[in-house]
């Protein structure tokens, strides 16, 4: 398909595009046309990721960063962005996604345990607008967290 993209007042600058065209600077951007956000992407299998776990609502994969020799987030389906946006509707998703935490620390044999943490906005240190729960181990944990 292509689209016409006129500059307001100067119409002898419209450019013809095509929506490939496009969607390849998005991209390039970091951004993409489509409403979804980067783990509704992963969860839909529209970008890879390691999936260790998924089920209706939820799907854990492995961080592309890891902080920790596991790290795993846990991430609802349903892109809600952070904690701050949870209601009591939301009590029994919550805890699913601790009982997807405990299961998959099992499964990776962190049998000397773990840690789960929830980042909550800018100074919470929350980079993707998803609720997503880490889980972390496989080395001593600190505290306090930076
Ligand atoms: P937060 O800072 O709590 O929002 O955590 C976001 C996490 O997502 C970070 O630990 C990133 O390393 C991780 N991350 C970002 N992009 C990807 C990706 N494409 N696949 C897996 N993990 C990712």
């Amino acid at each position: 398909m292509i689209v016409l993209i006129p500059f307001p007042g100067l119409w002898f600058t419209s450019v013809v595009y095509s929506v490939e065209t496009i969607q390849s600077w998005c991209y390039q951007q970091g951004t993409f046309m489509s409403e979804k956000t980067l783990f509704q992407r992963i969860a839909d299998r529209d970008i890879p990721a390691d999936i260790l776990y998924e089920d209706d609502t939820c799907v854990a994969f492995r961080d592309i960063a890891p902080k920790a020799p596991v790290h795993v987030l846990i991430v609802p389906r349903d892109p809600i962005p952070s904690l701050d946006h949870l209601t009591e509707a939301h009590e029994p998703l919550v805890g699913h996604l601790f009982t997807v935490a405990r299961q998959v620390a099992a499964s990776e044999g962190l049998i000397r345990g773990y840690r789960t943490v929830f980042n909550c906005g800018e100074e919470g240190g929350q980079e993707v607008p998803h609720l997503h729960l880490h889980l972390l181990g496989g080395r001593q944990m600190s505290w306090p967290p930076g």
